[in-house]
């Protein structure tokens, strides 16, 4: 157990707050669950995670619709150092991931550790004491260092469709399944043609006795080339671990060669369009359809679809694409772009997450705002996606622009738990009881990601995605190899943070003076080795 316990701060120091935690996360998703495990073997367990669903799961938690599959290979998206060599496809299903989260809580030793039907409704810090103190709905508490692991894609959208409110059936959306709600022979709406209408609409097909599927912009969708895993195969990545890091591997280099092409000479996808092309031209044979599916920017401006299903479901006779979007409801149902009606039973909004400003920001208040304000005035933005100048003590898992397009967020996020935990470590050898990142570095660092975007696809293929926010800035994406941000994230960099002794530490005036000055002597020399020349400010 570390200095930084309750023993050193007294737990109820001015906040009248009577539990105090070293580390106190919000979220029981793959960050959430995968940063307990390794506290634990780190040898801190004067932590908790909080959840506000009654499960841990996150993301694979929440979204529970038909047909949820992840579109990474099974062996990439999951933690290293949890391996299951027991995957049973190649593209594991939700509910499979599922249950690696919870046996990974389980078997990770993070259960008792774990707060479920616990929701934070506000979390302040307090510069007197040097600690947040958090409202929840299981009451309060306070930490020393708060980790936000909510999520990118926690918050659904719901889009603000004229006449919404006035629509007499059901309607719910993808990431809140209504699993009560009959689909055997009713009319179906889906709103949305995005990664997960495009795993819906097959399984509701079969079901319903009508589906339209309201298409505002084409997605680029791929030969899918999932497979079941045999036993014979998953026994030998059991006895020969070594088989399944090389699968692994192999999965993880391959994704990120396509980075350059994206990032750099977005032209070099011609190959791999013509690949999508060819898969929409075999699985649609009527050139009227095929005209209207097939998409009219570069791939991987927005995701990149891998499905088997997706064009076949779209051509049954009970089936009926319509383009254009849904420009208003009624009573009876959605009315198209054309101006028509369908009267429908039930409509599924796969609409897509609320990402450039999520709600859950404005629940954060530092010492001059709320997260949220500050993404509002100056577009969502941190240093390594993880620390943001304005908010001590505080770190972001797959914060601003670490989403990526093309391999899997659990690598990013495993970054950026060893770049925590170096952090908890430096902390308390060094009794710091406030650190926050400084303005100049968090700007150059993302000067020089916002350099890097400019011209990438995202902003150059000719589509609108929910990268870019209102400005037009990409506060989502990493724009480089993924193996770059491990490497900046490897350690903690002390010079480029501002360090304050602890309040309550035992430590002497010396020490402290010895913490921030050889930060602040080394902070130049650090922007240089991470942020290029041009780029500094
Ligand atoms: P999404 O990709 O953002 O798709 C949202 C869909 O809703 C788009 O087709 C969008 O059309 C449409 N839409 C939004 N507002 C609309 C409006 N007002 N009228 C008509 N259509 C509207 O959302 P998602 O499918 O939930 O996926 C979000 C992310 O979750 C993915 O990018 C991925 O990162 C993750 N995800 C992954 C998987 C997987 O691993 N297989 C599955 C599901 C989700 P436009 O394209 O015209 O904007």
């Amino acid at each position: 157990m570390g200095d930084w316990g309750d023993a050193q701060i007294p737990a109820t120091a001015g906040t009248g707050v009577s539990e105090h935690r070293r580390v106190v996360v919000i979220g029981a998703g793959f960050a959430g669950i995968g940063l307990g495990i390794r506290l634990l073997q780190e040898g801190i367990d004067d932590f908790v995670v909080l959840e506000k669903a009654a499960e841990v799961g996150g993301t694979w938690e929440a979204n529970t619709y038909p047909g949820i599959q992840c579109d990474i290979p099974s062996h990439l998206y999951s933690l290293s150092f949890m391996p299951n060599p027991g995957w049973s496809r190649t593209f594991s299903e939700g509910a499979e991931i599922w249950d690696y989260l919870r046996r990974c809580a389980r078997e990770g030793g993070v259960t008792p550790h774990l707060r479920l039907g616990c929701e934070v409704l506000a979390a302040e810090w307090d510069e007197a004491e040097q600690r947040w103190v958090i409202e929840t709905s299981k009451g309060p508490l306070s930490a020393s260092v708060l980790i936000a692991a909510t999520g990118g894609l926690s918050e659904p959208a719901i889009p603000d469709i004229p006449g919404l409110g006035s629509f007499g059936g059901a309607l719910f959306h993808s990431a809140r399944w209504d699993h009560e709600q009959e689909i055997r022979g009713k009319r179906v709406a889906v709103v949305g043609t995005g990664a997960s209408a495009i795993q819906i609409v097959p399984q509701l097909q079969p079901e319903a006795e009508k589906l339209f599927v309201f298409q505002r912009t084409p997605p680029w969708v791929m030969p899918h080339r999932d497979r079941p895993i045999g036993r014979i195969e998953r026994r030998l990545y059991q006895r020969f671990p070594l088989a399944q890091r090389l699968s692994r591997g192999w999965s993880y280099l391959l994704r990120e060669s396509i980075v350059p092409a994206l990032v750099g000479n977005p032209d070099r996808l011609k190959r791999l369009e013509r690949i999508g092309r060819n898969h929409l031209r075999r699985q649609v044979p009527d050139p009227e359809l095929r005209a209207r599916l097939e998409p009219s920017y570069r791939l991987g401006c927005k995701r990149i679809l891998p499905s088997n299903e997706w064009y076949p479901a779209l051509q049954k006779p009970n089936v009926e694409l319509i383009s254009g979007g849904v420009s208003e409801f009624r009573r009876e149902g959605p009315v198209g772009a054309d101006g028509s009606l369908r009267e429908v039973d039930v409509v599924v909004m796969a609409t897509g997450f609320n990402v450039a400003h999520p709600e859950f920001g404005r629940r954060l208040k530092g010492p001059e705002g709320t997260l949220g304000e500050t993404y509002e005035s100056e577009g969502a933005q941190a240093y390594l996606g993880a620390a943001a100048a304005g908010f001590p003590n505080l770190f972001t898992l797959a914060g601003p622009n670490t989403g990526l397009g093309h391999t899997s967020i659990i690598y990013m996020i495993e970054s950026q738990l060893n770049y925590v935990l170096d952090a908890l470590r430096l902390i308390e050898q060094r009794k710091i009881g406030r650190f926050e990142v400084r303005t100049e570095v968090q700007r150059a660092y993302n000067t020089d990601l916002q350099r890097r975007l400019s011209g990438a696809v995202w902003e150059s293929g000719g589509c609108a995605n929910w990268y870019l926010d209102e400005h037009g800035r990409n506060v989502v994406i990493w724009p480089r190899q993924t193996w770059s941000f491990r490497s900046l994230t490897r350690r903690f960099d002390p010079s480029s943070y501002l360090l304050e002794p602890a309040v309550s530490a035992t430590v002497s005036s010396t020490d402290a003076t010895k913490a921030s000055t050889s930060s602040a002597s080394v902070s130049q020399e650090h922007i240089s080795r991470t942020v290029p020349a041009s780029s500094q400010t």
